[in-house]
């Protein structure tokens, strides 16, 4: 079966070349191809919402752990351990 001559814009076939480049020219596949170009875009909005809506959110775990106290004394350990061995890579 020759695909090159269908629409998947609107689900359709056509038998001869000719056929198709006059549905790619009519009003009907414009309209289609158009809102499909919108419905693209809404779609890609609604992902980089969601996206930032979870950038947020780890936004505010990783403030809600540095707030702990326990995780902040474990942070101080690490920088105190890793100013050790710095100075032993000096020497
Ligand atoms: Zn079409």
């Amino acid at each position: 079966m020759d695909t090159s001559c269908s629409c998947q814009t609107c689900g359709k076939y056509f038998s001869t070349a000719n056929a198709y480049t006059n549905h790619l020219q009519s009003k009907k596949h414009r309209e289609a191809a158009a809102r499909q170009d919108k419905c693209l875009t809404v779609d890609v909005q609604q992902l980089n919402t969601k996206i930032e809506g979870k950038m947020k959110n780890a936004a505010q775990s990783n403030n809600e752990m540095q707030g702990d106290p326990r995780v902040a004394s474990s942070f101080g350990d690490m920088e105190a351990s890793g100013g050790v061995s710095d100075k032993d890579i000096g020497n």
